[in-house]
């Protein structure tokens, strides 16, 4: 039910329900873990768990009843969810969150606060929650969720217990990507494949990168050892204008030199370890022509302009030097 279609994170949900189902929650959590792989979503679940009037098996939720719809909704009175308004959590939310804390649970049941993301509380909130953790109020939980705890007071750290949320695997933010955004099973292969262990970067990326507009700009890179000077110049003067698309672009480059890479080592064995696994035909026709010191010239070369590019550097001057640069190197026909 509910709880199993959170993929990857069975230890941290194994470990909540027990206590749920011992009557033994603890009054504040801290969920660490990237972002994009649950945390929320795993806090949101166990506050219908705690509330509904009918689970299904011990410790889950049926999304039927009253409370769970409520929650669905995000009507349930005792589940208070916190987040930045603007850039931080301000103290005045913490304030409301202490008042509504005085009374008992207005629907009868337990009461769940999830603060995300709980780095984001300035000291002042900080110091506020701090009085909360302090004096914990009767049938309340607290679900701190945070991808950077060395960011929270020491003195929040401690009062917390912890539940550790681990990046998740391809294959997982693959079937993710698939039933709940409906891509196809390669293209949700390629961005799960790149997202490092996030659905949410996954998600991201799926809405940023065109799926098939990365073919025109791999076959680009591959031709450029034959593009005129002009037609380079052009392109890099279009894509200094697009600032967040030169990012991606150089990722979807990298990645093709990485395919070739691996490719070159492994032969079809490396079908499995491909990111552009649709693309395998090319990549079987184009690893041969190509050396590892090329592979490793060009992915350095990549590398080198995208950290430049992080310190304001003339982006179009960047990659017109990088399209040249390239474009010394051996052809590699797409
Ligand atoms: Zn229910």
């Amino acid at each position: 039910m509910p709880f199993a279609r959170i993929k990857g994170q069975e230890k941290a949900i194994a470990a909540l329900r027990k206590a749920l189902g011992n009557d033994r929650l603890a009054h504040a959590y801290l969920f660490v873990g990237p972002e994009g792989v649950g945390k929320r979503l795993t806090a949101l679940t166990l506050a219908k768990a705690m509330n509904c009037q009918s689970p299904p098996e011990p410790g889950d939720c049926c999304e039927k009843c009253p409370p769970c719809i409520k929650a669905n909704s995000s009507n349930h009175a005792d589940i208070i969810t916190v987040e930045p308004e603007g850039e931080f959590i301000k103290i005045d939310q913490v304030r409301e969150m202490q008042k509504r804390l005085r009374f008992r649970p207005m629907e009868g049941g337990r009461r769940a606060c999830i603060i995300d993301p709980a780095e984001r509380m300035k000291a002042e909130a900080s110091n506020a929650l701090l009085k909360i953790l302090e004096e914990p109020p009767r049938d309340t939980h607290l679900f701190l969720i945070t991808g950077r705890p060395h960011q929270l007071l020491s003195t929040i750290l401690s009062r917390c217990q912890w539940i550790r949320f681990h990046p998740l695997s391809p294959p997982d933010i693959a079937q993710i990507l698939e039933k709940n955004r409906g891509l196809e099973e390669e293209k949700a292969r390629f961005y799960a494949s790149l997202a490092g262990g996030s659905v949410g970067q996954a998600m991201a990326l799926s809405e940023r990168v065109d799926f098939q507009k990365r073919v025109e700009w791999l076959q680009f890179f591959s031709h450029l050892p034959q593009k005129s000077a002009e037609e380079v110049f052009e392109t890099c003067e279009r894509l200094a204008k697009e600032e967040e698309d030169i990012q991606d672009l150089l990722d979807l480059w990298k990645i093709w030199v990485r395919d070739l890479t691996v490719f070159k080592v492994q032969g079809n064995r490396a079908k499995e370890g491909l990111i552009n696994h649709d693309l395998l035909a090319v990549l079987e026709k184009d690893a041969p022509k190509v050396s590892f010191d090329r592979l490793e010239g060009m992915f350095r070369l990549i590398s080198e302009v995208q950290s430049s590019l992080a310190y304001n550097v003339n982006k179009q001057l960047a990659l017109e030097t990088l399209m040249l640069d390239i474009r010394k190197e051996n052809s590699i026909r797409f």
